[in-house]
């Protein structure tokens, strides 16, 4: 089988679906029948501020990013219900998978989806004015019901992202695994081997790791520069590790 057939990209069901009932309508919409596509992995995740950071880090800085955080935290559509505040991650793999769900999402902004594009699923998404406490004008949230990775690079870091090796069958398992030999702990950000109290553990011994992961890991530790941060390895071993209201 060659790469293009194990393709893989990384959906997210928003909480905006969630919240509408559109899960169903989402999965149809992929299904295998349609897209010849198959599940490599699936989760839902209550999304952590370290983890919707890292997912939306291109953003950062940007005018709409505060708003684009709290949205896909589930904040915005379950204000007072922090139990429903999630999202359902899944991995799907198989030919041409990265462009055929971008075709079938759609395009980001739910007006030109709808104007260019009638029948894709962001075509039901809507655009929320975002105002200040005085009702000032700030800009729009675009509430548009899916995440699909956009090219092979951002379906390598999102998947590696959201997802451990031990989520994703092995024989479905696209990017290289190591079996980590240490321990390695967060704590106020900083990256311990050994217990101390208050950190948390990320990997042990015997955990099956993404390879970048543990080599950036390694990298962190001995104060060297790594090709990404702490935070974008450790938000993956800490989802639904903690009930913060971070
Ligand atoms: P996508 O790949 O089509 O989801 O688009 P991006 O990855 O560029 O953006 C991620 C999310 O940020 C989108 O799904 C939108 O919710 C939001 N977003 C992106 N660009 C804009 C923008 O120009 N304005 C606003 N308000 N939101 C945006």
């Amino acid at each position: 089988m060659n790469l293009t057939e194990l393709e893989q990209t990384l959906v997210l069901i928003k909480p905006d679906a969630l919240k509408n009932s559109l899960t169903g309508y989402v999965l149809s919409q992929l299904s295998e029948f349609h897209t010849a596509l198959r599940f490599a992995g699936a989760k839902i995740v209550q999304v952590s501020q370290m983890l919707a950071e890292e997912h939306y880090a291109e953003h950062r800085g940007k005018g709409f990013y505060p708003s684009l955080i709290e949205y896909i935290r589930g904040n915005v559509h379950y204000p007072n219900e922090p139990d429903k505040r999630r999202v359902v991650a899944f991995v799907y793999q198989g030919p041409g998978a990265i462009q055929k769900i971008r075709d079938i999402a759609g395009p980001t902004n739910p007006h030109n989806a709808r104007d260019n594009k009638p029948g894709c699923i962001r075509a039901l998404g809507t655009i929320v004015p975002i105002k200040d406490e005085a009702g000032n004008f700030l800009g729009d949230r675009m509430d548009n019901l899916i995440h699909a990775s956009a090219n092979l690079g951002d379906a390598e870091r999102e998947i590696k992202l959201w997802f451990r090796p031990v989520d994703i069958p092995p024989l479905m398992r696209l990017y290289a695994t190591v079996k980590c030999q240490e321990h390695y702990y967060l704590k106020n950000n900083q990256l311990l081997t050994s217990y101390e109290q208050g950190s948390l553990l990320l990997v042990a011994p015997g955990d099956i790791v993404w390879q970048s992961d543990l080599e950036a890991l390694q990298l962190l530790h001995k104060g060297l520069p790594s090709p990404c941060s702490i935070q974008t390895v450790a938000a993956k071993y800490l989802i639904n590790e903690s009930t913060e209201n971070d």
